[in-house]
């Protein structure tokens, strides 16, 4: 099930109860089997969906609450800020300082968005008066330095790569270290994605953060992988510090559970999400406006 049909079966949901007469235990049973179904049916981890349950029962005391239309308020909040507390860890996220030069790399799958990302992510903090430049230290697919180079010349942001050195980690050290050279305010290094979770993958991350000390690594995951969020998130945790998330191409078919499967297996905060293949399709991510927008 897709996000906004997920969305739509919640509101659904909350809008049946409100037209219940009476709402007792049985009536708020029927609520939440139907929004853990659809949340189950998103691919949300079970386990998430039973802790969901359990929460909004237990902050629903019905003999406690007198009337009905306090009883409904009481589960509709409750509901609404259990579902944001799935896309929320509760951390604050990082965020590159003024005076400092702040290099952050990304990581995450090939496909998954990345290279896209670094560019949005660039251009959004060169809008805000940022001198911002990009590395490419993926020397595994072939044609990635074009895309990055094509990429931040249309956002005219300068960037750094090579065609001839092979080494990931000399690049990003040799990148980092001439915009730094050059007094660049934020530095991205975007990392070799490859096309899935090998050994190979993970150590060149390791070596790369060990290289260029990243201030913030983000984790880019496709919003639109599902059940595979989990595995896919935590194996990149074991790996490197994630410290944000970003879901890419939640304008398209993503279901709900990618995003916070993700949250759930790094306790990382998300801070942007894509919406689209263009420049400006990233929106800075808070959890309440999205669980806000997803209802309808
Ligand atoms: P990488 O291999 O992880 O670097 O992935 P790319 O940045 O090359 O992106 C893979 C594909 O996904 C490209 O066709 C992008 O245009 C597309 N893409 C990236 N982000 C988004 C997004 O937020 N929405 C949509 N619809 N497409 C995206």
């Amino acid at each position: 099930m897709v996000l906004n049909e997920l969305g739509a079966r919640i509101n659904g949901a909350l809008q049946a109860l409100s037209k219940e007469p009476v709402i007792d235990d049985k009536a708020l049973d029927a609520l939440l089997r139907e929004i853990c179904g659809a949340l189950l049916e998103s691919d949300v981890n079970v386990r998430l969906v039973q802790q969901l349950r359990v929460n909004v029962k237990k902050r629903v005391n019905m003999e406690e609450l007198a009337s009905s239309t306090n009883k409904r308020k009481v589960i509709q909040n409750s509901v609404f800020d259990e579902l944001c507390s799935l896309v929320d860890p509760g951390i604050e996220p990082w965020q590159p300082r003024k005076g400092k030069q702040n290099i952050v790399m990304f990581v995450g799958l090939q496909g998954s968005g990345k290279t896209t990302s670094c560019t949005k992510l660039a251009s959004y903090y060169k809008r805000k008066g940022m001198k911002v430049g990009l590395v490419c230290a993926d020397t595994f697919r072939a044609g990635a330095f074009d895309q990055l180079k094509q990429n931040a010349s249309r956002a005219h942001i300068p960037y750094y790569g090579s065609y001839t050195e092979a080494d990931p980690v000399q690049i990003a050290m040799d990148g980092v270290s001439q915009f730094k050279k050059d007094k660049f305010d934020l530095i991205i290094v975007d990392t070799s994605g490859r096309h899935k979770q090998e050994v190979e993958l993970f150590a060149e991350m390791e070596q790369i953060a060990a290289a260029v000390k990243p201030d913030n690594t983000i984790f880019v995951m496709d919003g639109t992988i599902g059940q595979a969020a989990d595995a896919q998130a935590r194996a990149f945790k074991q790996s490197v510090d994630i410290g944000s998330i970003i879901i890419t191409k939640m304008d398209g078919h993503a279901k709900g559970g990618g995003a916070i499967s993700a949250v759930a297996a790094t306790g990382s905060p998300i801070v942007f999400i894509g919406t689209g293949e263009h420049m400006h399709d990233l929106d800075k991510f808070s959890a309440r406006p999205f669980v806000s927008k997803m209802l309808g």
